[in-house]
């Protein structure tokens, strides 16, 4: 069955979930104390949006929001201004699977995003990525194979079939032609019911799937066949 377009969750799929809790996390939680005393008016802005009694102490709050994965929407939205910097200044790079660059490249269906990291964050991590070929040269911006982007607050939860059926309005595509490609067995129930086509990522790093619930799997992206994407 053919495809019009392909969805991408980003942790574990097309990168390691390693790369948001090593890297993206430890380098936002070393940012917390100089946020608190920011003076930077959009820092200020975004910090006074957390919940009143957490207003005396944001930096445990926020420290406490990234140690239990919490997908709290303030939260995401410094650290996406956090990561920005990071990535903008060379620090950081984003270790995309070499297998899903190269579908991405060739892919003829239109590819889209659909991650709880928010939109900026995402567009940042797919701007940044580490060339397989050449680690410690440019980094290659493949931001221009990506016709959109949605996150918790576009569309919703991802555990939710509704957002699947939000996004599919937003892409003007049926959900039969839509594939979404993600390691959560709970999203891609979601999407299930939604309509969509599904796969479950296996990637190294992922925690084992007791129970994969029939659903169809891809351990890399080269066994996505170049024009239909299954
Ligand atoms: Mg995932």
């Amino acid at each position: 069955m053919s495809v019009e377009a392909v969805i991408l969750d980003i942790e574990g799929t097309v990168c390691p979930i390693s790369f948001v809790k090593e890297t993206l996390f430890p380098y936002f939680v070393a940012k917390i104390p100089e946020l608190v005393h920011s003076n930077d008016p959009d820092v200020k802005s975004v910090l006074a949006q957390f919940p009143q009694q957490y207003q005396g102490d944001l930096g445990s709050h926020m420290q406490s929001l990234v140690a239990n994965d919490v997908k709290d929407p303030v939260l995401k939205q410094l650290q996406g201004q956090v990561w920005a910097e990071g990535y903008t200044s060379g620090q950081i790079k984003s270790p995309l699977y070499p297998d899903v660059i190269e579908f991405m490249q060739r892919s003829s269906s239109k590819l889209y995003i659909y991650s709880s990291g928010s939109v900026q964050a995402q567009k940042l991590l797919f701007a940044y990525v580490e060339d397989p070929s050449n680690p410690t040269g440019p980094s290659l911006n493949l931001q221009p194979l990506i016709k959109g982007y949605f996150d918790i607050n576009t569309s919703g939860k991802k555990v939710k079939s509704h957002s699947y059926e939000r996004i599919v309005q937003d892409i003007k595509t049926a959900p039969q032609q839509v594939l979404f490609i993600s390691d959560n067995i709970l999203e891609l129930k979601a999407a299930q019911e939604a309509g969509l086509q599904t796969l479950l990522a296996i990637r190294p790093g992922n925690a084992t799937i007791p129970d994969m619930h029939g659903f169809r799997t891809v351990e890399s992206f080269a066994s996505l066949q170049r024009r239909n994407c299954n």
